[in-house]
């Protein structure tokens, strides 16, 4: 009796201390590369991970007119699996697509990687030649101020790659995203009701980051942002989950249209 009661407590703290198994979608899928959408359809299969498809929206970019807003959206009907969103890139996409055209898409996306900096020359941060930092310090706080005018005015769902720093100072995060700078952006999304992506490329936020941001109640979501279809899961965003103690309630999921 004493060794059935026994067996029974270990089953129980066995059970209750099992994490809670939190549902993911990779919303910042491109079909890029040698990700064919056959090859999309096979991956999220086979690692049980549901995609939202993402298309890039903008000046120089694949989609550039309403009419190829449509032709897209039509093309991603034959495959109702997948979410359809809209990356929204640089800041002319603003004037680029009417309203109707934004509200096809099941979500829509920005990151803070493009913008015109105070002298006037176009920061793509990705791009170390078009990247131009005379003073990190004042680099940097641009750019917090940047993405936090980013999410508090353009109609979007998601700030993705959140926190991206440049090549040259991406090696020093702690040191360039302050906690008064986190929070210039956490409290941008928490007035405009934005999502923030954990992002499993770059391996960003910081946990520092997710922890504060989800004391302000902000909800969050995985994507990896793609080259190709060589990939892995969803392993950052899994680790975060559990350093952060995220919860299910703590992501944000779109509704299909
Ligand atoms: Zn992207």
């Amino acid at each position: 009796m004493m060794k059935n009661l026994t067996f029974l407590f270990v089953a129980i703290v066995i059970f209750a201390c099992q994490p809670e198994k939190i549902e993911l979608i990779d919303l910042h899928v491109h079909l890029k590369g040698d990700l064919t959408i056959e090859e999309a359809i096979k991956k999220s299969e086979a690692e049980n991970i549901p995609y939202g498809i993402a298309v890039n929206c903008g000046l120089g970019f694949p989609v550039q007119t309403d009419a190829q807003v449509d032709s897209f959206r039509q093309y991603m009907s034959q495959y109702p699996q997948f979410y359809v969103g809209m990356q929204a890139e640089g800041r002319e996409w603003l004037h680029l697509f009417s309203p109707e055209a934004i509200a096809q898409f099941d979500y829509v996306f920005t990151d803070a990687m493009t913008f015109t900096d105070a002298k006037g020359r176009r920061n793509r941060i990705w791009i170390p030649e078009e990247t131009y930092v005379d003073n990190e310090e004042e680099f940097m706080d641009y750019l917090a101020t940047t993405a936090a005018g980013i999410i508090a005015t353009e109609p979007i769902d998601i700030y993705v790659n959140p926190t991206y720093l440049p090549e040259q100072m991406a090696d020093r995060y702690d040191q360039f995203w302050t906690i008064e700078r986190m929070d210039r952006v956490i409290n941008a999304a928490k007035e405009a009701g934005v999502a923030i992506e954990i992002n499993n490329r770059f391996r960003i936020p910081s946990a520092t980051f997710i922890k504060r941001a989800k004391a302000a109640g902000i909800k969050f979501t995985m994507g990896t942002n793609n080259i190709d279809k060589n990939f892995d899961g969803s392993s950052y965003t899994r680790e975060m989950i559990k350093t952060c103690g995220l919860t299910q309630d703590d992501f944000w999921v779109p509704e299909k249209k």
